[in-house]
Order: C-alpha cells, then structure tokens, then sequence
C-alpha cells in the first residue's frame, strides 16, 4: 500500500496509462456470471418478455466511424474470440442456466461472413441450439448472411439505421444506404427473422423534411421493433468534440451528464417531444392499415400524429 501511495506521489498523476488492447481475446476467462444471481434477471425477464436472455459478447471493438458513437471503451478495433471458445461458453450457459434465449451484445454480429459461417459449422458439429438476438449493420448482410442467421438460430436481428434521411445518415458518417437497410430488413423478414431498427431525431442539421423522410422509411421497411432516441453528444465522439468547440454554456460534470448538454438543434428541445411522438403514432397507424386494422385504436394513433405534427409547427413556429 505505502508502495503504491509512494508511486502516486512520485509521478503526481492519480491515474495510469491506458492499458494496451488485449490481442488475443480467447485468453479471457469467461465472465464469472456465478458472481450476481442471474437466475433473479432471469425470472425478471421471463415475467416481462415471456423469455430471459442471457448475455455473451463475442467481439470487442468496431472499426466503423459513426460521429455519435462511443468506441472509448473497446476502441476502433475488430478482435473475436474463436467460434470454438464461444461455443465452449454457451453450452455452459445451456447447462447452467439453460436460458430461452442468448442475447449477443456485439456491435456487429455479422461483420466477418466467415466467423459466423464457422460458428454455424460448430454449433452443428456440437448440435447446440440456441436462440439468439443480435445487433449488425445493413451493409454486412445479404442473403447468404440472413439463411446462416436462421440456421444458427437467430431470432431477432437489430438492424442499425438511425435515420431514414440519407442526407443525414451520411452527415452521421454512418456509412450506409438507406435502402440497403430497408432491404436487409424486408430479406430477414421473408427468413421469419424478427427485425428491430434504431432512430435518432435531432442529430445537427436535420429538419422536419428528414424527419417524414425517416416515418416513409419505418412505413416501408416494417420492421417489427424500433427504438428512438433524441441524439446527445458523448464525450469522447466526434459529435461531443464537435459540439464541444462551439459550446459557450457552462457545464459541469459533477453534477451533469452528456444527457445535460445543450447544443443548437435545428428546432427548440420541446420540439422533439412533438417529433417523437408523431413518429411512433404515425407508424403504429400504417403497421395498422397493414395488419388491415381499422379500429379505434388506429384511429387513436392517426389522431395523435397529426396532434404531435401540429404542436411541432407550434413549437417550430412560435418557439413553444
Ligand atoms: S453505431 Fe455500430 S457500426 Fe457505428 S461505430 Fe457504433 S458500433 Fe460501430
């Protein structure tokens, strides 16, 4: 103790270098999920969802360059465990824990065709099965991709996106074509391969025209989940540093988070209260008109669409 006191003192930084990137990710025992009562979250989720999930990671880093995006964690990188080391993991996981399901928390499950094409060899060789969801990128899919996907078990498929704008995906750097996202989901679909889709409003520079552009690309693409964020700056990202250089209020961390940082949107922050909404009443009304519902509920939906649109012009219009 006094040895590492002295160490401090001596070099008068309270804090070390960063550490260099572990190369070889099978050298990493596998997390000690005896440490927390997963059987609790199991039971948590299979009263919520009907199904628990338990986690396993696969890869560690993206090499991709999404400007909002943190990588401060696991870098700008690509380094996977072998399929063999994963496969050892998740028939622990079957036999201890037997979940319905594996949730892969991998930023791109699908970005090295032949990491998968392996593991779906092992996991016939060992006949596991699994149910899995993942997360991957439009661009690292097609249709021999999504049939491994099926074989391997995947169930559900996070398909990122964040706008249906290409004007504003590429501002985001995203590095996709928005019918590349709307083709990859329809494709899982056909394979009865769940789908979900990510969206984010208020990313700088976008208006309301990208916004409906966004509501036509939800219509069309149907996926079955989406999530909508509105965008804030993460330290560390290109968009924080961005924001960072024109910030004039004064902002402390001690008491604040990224959430709190304020910048200048194209519209007032109450805006996107209104942008929100009018975005999920608006596709809760087609995926009605598509399911051939007509009921009072879709109604409902409409009605609150176009409420949400009117209070985006008010707030856009009169400053809320
Ligand atoms: S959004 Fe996804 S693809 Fe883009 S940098 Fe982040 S993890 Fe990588």
């Amino acid at each position: 103790m006094l040895m590492v006191l002295a160490l401090l003192v001596k070099t008068g930084n309270q804090y070390s270098d960063e550490r260099a990137l572990i190369k070889n990710i099978d050298e990493l025992p596998f997390p000690n999920r005896s440490g927390i009562n997963i059987k609790d979250y199991q039971n948590a989720w299979k009263k919520k969802h009907g199904q628990d999930a338990i986690s396993v990671s696969t890869m560690r880093g993206c090499p991709y360059t999404c400007r909002w995006c943190s990588r401060a964690v696991y870098g700008l990188t690509y380094r996977r465990r072998s399929p063999k080391k994963v496969i050892e993991e998740l028939k622990l996981i079957k036999e201890e824990y037997n979940s319905d399901t594996v949730w892969f928390v991998d930023d791109v499950f699908t970005i090295s065709h032949k990491w998968l094409s392996e593991f779906n060899d092992e996991l016939k060789n060992y006949q596991l099965k699994i149910n899995y969801e993942c997360i991957t990128r439009a661009d690292r899919m097609n249709e021999d991709v999504i049939k491994m996907m099926k074989e391997s078990g995947c169930f559900r498929v996070w398909i990122g996106a964040e706008s249906g704008s290409q004007r504003i995906i590429d501002a985001m750097d995203r590095r996709v074509k928005v019918e590349q996202v709307h083709g990859m989901i329809q494709l899982a679909k056909k394979y009865k391969i769940e789908t979900g889709t990510f969206i984010m409003l208020g990313y700088p520079g976008e208006t309301e025209k990208d916004i409906e552009e966004t509501i036509t690309h939800l219509k069309l693409s149907d996926p079955d989940h989406f999530t909508i964020t509105v965008a804030y700056p993460i330290k560390g990202t290109e968009f924080f540093e961005e924001i960072e250089a024109n910030q004039t209020n004064s902002f402390n961390w001690e008491n604040q988070s990224d959430r709190d940082r304020n910048f200048e949107r194209t519209y007032p922050q109450k805006y996107y209260d209104f942008a929100v909404r009018r975005v999920v009443n608006e596709v809760k009304f087609s995926k009605g008109l598509n399911n051939g519902l007509i009921s009072p509920r879709t109604i409902n939906h409409k009605l609150k669409s176009y409420l949400s649109k009117a209070g985006m012009f008010w707030v856009r219009n009169y400053n809320g």
